[in-house]
């Protein structure tokens, strides 16, 4: 792997046939070993992989979710049935959101394999053990939704939200293509939890691969997409992982507008008392009554 910004004259299928030889290599490091040398040029071959991985995963994980919108027999499971978008709402929210992709993203993305290089994030094959990958999967997971949560509520603050955070909730009942329709101070403020978080954790632990950042780049956008999705199913995760907060807990924040600020599960909002809908709201009145009752009669 090289840094020399001169052409390889090697093929793809030349290079994966030389990584293909090493027989301590899975398929996908020789996959990920190939195209860093076929590229012959890591800055651009990191800033190409993330863009186009989030582009990819981002479009790719929608596409399911606006097909089922136009199936029927899903009409069942949406959340807020009534409010099914139309293809204008989603056609305008796609360009929106490619627009600000370009915009955002595509400047300081260049910036990222001079910090990964300076930070130690390695990019070079073999992958670290699964074991220290799905470790670092669970940190940046629990400290992103905390981040998202503090971030989120504080957005929900008067001048925030009327500057900044007015545009996510455009969509009161959202769609799996909504989730990072925001405005581009919130998709800076929010992306910091997704990329922020393992930067620094690398600065203090050394110990990160990037292979790990993108798998979990692409679990976060699974996760923010899903959760967006407007639909609840029989099989969704959180009735397996009680905890896991998904598209039943987001589809309230953007329904009442207040509450379920956090981003994979419910335990901030659960601890804090910031769930949002009907069943929390008359859980927080019928305390508060109790409450109102034991003073009253302390006070006679
Ligand atoms: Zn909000
Ligand atoms: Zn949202």
């Amino acid at each position: 792997m090289s840094n020399f910004p001169v052409s390889n004259s090697t093929s793809f299928f030349q290079a994966y046939a030389n990584f293909n030889q090493l027989d301590n290599l899975n398929i996908l490091e020789k996959v990920w070993g190939a195209y860093y040398y076929y590229i012959n040029n890591d800055l651009f071959a990191t800033g190409l992989l993330i863009f186009c991985l989030h582009e990819f995963m981002y479009f790719g994980r929608s596409v399911p979710w606006a097909i089922i919108d136009r199936v029927p027999y899903f009409r069942k499971y949406k959340i807020q049935d009534t409010k099914l978008p139309s293809n204008q709402e989603q056609w305008e929210c796609m360009k929106s959101v490619l627009t600000s992709h370009f915009l955002v993203e595509a400047f300081p993305i260049w910036f990222f394999h001079p910090l990964c290089e300076r930070i130690d994030i390695k990019f070079q094959v073999p992958f670290p053990p699964v074991t220290t990958v799905l470790t670092q999967l669970a940190i940046f997971f629990v400290l992103e939704d905390a981040w998202h949560y503090w971030l989120h509520r504080g957005l929900h603050y008067g001048v925030f939200y009327k500057y900044i955070h007015k545009q996510h909730h455009r969509y009161a009942a959202p769609f799996g293509l909504t989730a990072e329709y925001a405005h581009p101070i919130e998709v800076a403020l929010l992306g910091f939890g997704t990329v922020g978080i393992p930067v620094i954790y690398c600065y203090f632990t050394r110990n990160l691969h990037l292979f790990t950042i993108c798998l979990w780049i692409t679990l976060r956008l699974f996760q923010a997409v899903d959760a967006h999705s407007g639909y609840e199913f029989p099989w969704s995760l959180h009735h397996f992982l009680p905890f896991w907060a998904g598209a039943d807990h987001h589809d309230e924040h953007h329904h009442h507008f207040i509450g379920s600020y956090a981003s994979s599960f419910r335990w901030w909002d659960y601890v804090l008392d910031t769930e949002a809908g009907p069943k929390p709201h008359k859980a927080r009145e019928d305390r508060m009554k109790a409450k109102a009752e034991v003073n009253a009669k302390k006070a006679q």
